[in-house]
This record gives C-alpha cells, sequence and structure tokens, in this order.
C-alpha cells in the first residue's frame, strides 16, 4: 500500500487540512477522516506539470497533491507506466545505438591501440603462422624467381630495412594475389613474384620501398589492430543479429586481404619514405615501381580483388606523393 501526503478541502471551506492519503486495491482513503472512497466515484483531474494536483470525491470534498504523488495514483498509474516505458525504451536504444556507433569508431580504435601490444607474443606467433600456413595451402605456391634474384633481394632488405628489426622476408607466387606484398604480425612480410617481375630498376629500389612500407605495417602494429577491431565490430554484429558466422571468416579476411584503413596506409608509407630516406633510396623507385603496377593492371580487363591496387587504394594519389617527396631523386643523387 501506498501513501501520499495531501491536502484535504471540505468543499465549503478554503482551509486546508493536512491528511494522509493511502492507495488501495480499488479505493482511496483518507486517513484522519477515515473517509474511503472507491476508485470509479473519483475524478481525478490533471492540471499543468508540476502544479499541484486534485483528486476529488463524490461528495464535494477534494484533495490536492504534490505532481509527483499523482501521478502514482492507480488511475493514471498504467497511462504514466506505459509512457515511461516508452521513454526508457528510447533512452535505452539511443544509448545502445551511440555504444554501438562508439564501439565501431572511436571505441574500436581507442580498445584496438590498447590491446594490440597487450597480445602474447606466442599469440602472435601463432596467428602468423596459421594465416602462412593457410594461405599457403589455399593460394599460394613458392617462388619460381631465381636464387640469384631471391638472395640479392634478400641481402638488400637486410642492409638497408631489417637493422633494427627482426623481419623475415618470404618469397612466393600467387595467381590470385598477383602483384602484391604483405606483412604479418610476427615480421613475416610476403613477396610475391609478380610485383617482383614489374620492378625495372636493378637495385630492386622500388621493391624495397614496397618492404619499407609492408614493415610499417607491422612496426605499428596495423595487422594485430585491425584484427582487434574486426573482432569488435563481428562481435557486436553478431550480438546485435544473433549470427556470429561473420566473426570467424572476418579474422582470417582481415589477415589474408590487409585492407588496412586509410590512415594506416598513410602511416606506413611515411615509415617507408623515412626509411628509405635514411637508407638513400629515392622514394621515385616506389612511384615507378606503382606505375608500372597500374600500367600491368589498366592493359588487363579484369583487376584481381586482391591484387595491391585492391588493397591499397588511391594508388595515382600514392604515386604523386612518392614523386614529389623531397626524398624523390635522392638526398645524394
Ligand atoms: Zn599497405
Amino acid at each position: 500500500m501506498q501513501s501520499f501526503n495531501a491536502h484535504y478541502f471540505d468543499g465549503k471551506k478554503s482551509i486546508p487540512k493536512s491528511v494522509t492519503l493511502e492507495l488501495h486495491d480499488n479505493f482511496v482513503r483518507v486517513l484522519e477522516l477515515d473517509i474511503s472512497y472507491g476508485f470509479k466515484d473519483i475524478e481525478i483531474r490533471a492540471k499543468l506539470k508540476n502544479t499541484p494536483q486534485t483528486v476529488s470525491f463524490p461528495d464535494g470534498s477534494y484533495c490536492e497533491l504534490d505532481a509527483a504523488d499523482f501521478f502514482c495514483l492507480k488511475n493514471d498509474k498504467f497511462i504514466l507506466k506505459i509512457e515511461s516505458k516508452i521513454r526508457y525504451a528510447l533512452i535505452s536504444f539511443a544509448v545502445l545505438a551511440l555504444f554501438v556507433a562508439f564501439s565501431l569508431t572511436y571505441g574500436a580504435e581507442m580498445l584496438a591501440n590498447a590491446l594490440s601490444p597487450q597480445i602474447p607474443q606466442s599469440a602472435v606467433e601463432k596467428i602468423s603462422a596459421q594465416t602462412l600456413e593457410f594461405l599457403d595451402k589455399n593460394y599460394m605456391s613458392q617462388s619460381k624467381l631465381d636464387n640469384k634474384t631471391q638472395d640479392f633481394i634478400k641481402r638488400r632488405f637486410d642492409k638497408f630495412l631489417n637493422k633494427n628489426a627482426d623481419f623475415t622476408l618470404h618469397f612466393r607466387e600467387s595467381e590470385l594475389f598477383g602483384a602484391n606484398a604483405f606483412a604479418l604480425p610476427n615480421g613475416d612480410i610476403i613477396l610475391l613474384d609478380d610485383l617482383v617481375k614489374l620492378e625495372e630498376n636493378r637495385e630492386f629500389n622500388g621493391i624495397m620501398g614496397v618492404l619499407a612500407h609492408e614493415s610499417g605495417h607491422i612496426v605499428h602494429m596495423h595487422g594485430l589492430k585491425s584484427l582487434v577491431k574486426t573482432s569488435i565490430s563481428s562481435a557486436i554484429i553478431g550480438y546485435l543479429s544473433g549470427d556470429f558466422s561473420g566473426f570467424t571468416t572476418a579474422l582470417a579476411t582481415t589477415a589474408v586481404d590487409a585492407k588496412y584503413s586509410r590512415d594506416y596506409e598513410n602511416e606506413a608509407d611515411l615509415y617507408a619514405m623515412e626509411m628509405m630516406k635514411n637508407s638513400n633510396i629515392p622514394t621515385k623507385y616506389m612511384a615507378d615501381l606503382f606505375d608500372a603496377i597500374v600500367k600491368k593492371y589498366e592493359e588487363k580487363t579484369k583487376i584481381s580483388e586482391y591484387s595491391i591496387l585492391s588493397s591499397h587504394p588511391a594508388m595515382k594519389e600514392r604515386i604523386k606523393k612518392f614523386r614529389e617527396d623531397e626524398n624523390s631523386q635522392g638526398i645524394n643523387p
């Protein structure tokens, strides 16, 4: 049973009497006067919000209640309950929508940045090894480049770019991925034959640029961050839709596709430019190699879904960037 403080007016005198109004299942009782009125006989008149509300009784007497108390009265309770439920539902929905939007954008980025460095090295190794194994089994084969070329590229890479970091270069061939290169979070960099074949510079300076770019992805942990972000999105989408199938496939796709965000690509490009500058490799060679890739793929009618062009959009912009860099012609040409 609920009770409220009210002012009772007998309908004759305008002097109020402080009373307690008890709310029972189907009647109200004015405690001090010991009078009860059935619910069906009382009239509840809603007034302006936040002003005292009136409950009129059949004998001409009435009570004034605080607005908050009044709204608890049973007759109105039902409607108010519904209204507040709708309001709460709307608020909850808005909060949920904001949370989802946040989690998929800034929240995901923040979480990815915070979580990626915490992933144990053993897990990083395992994810990377399994990905390479998966790719080798399904889409790649051993490189057909001669040993001399492989050794030359490896030595050059070790000398210029691999001084302070632990990267491992793997040569492979893949019809599906075409002229491409990609990095795995543990430091493995996979260089595909078709890309090497497009290089016209005998020192493989363009390839060094690409390898530097891939090193940038590893150093900045773009692979792991993308993986964390994809996992969050997939988990949320799975939770909301009840369909978790995207969760498992997304993990594989992120690693294989290497479709990083534009920000990650820019970051890796900046890293490559810095590395090339430090090693005195003119960035124009990177632009030359990109030009050759564009030309090669323009000749074909269909561009592979996994080519470097689709995993690295805005290629023309990137060519311009590398061609116009201050180190485009090298520091000591
Ligand atoms: Zn990239």
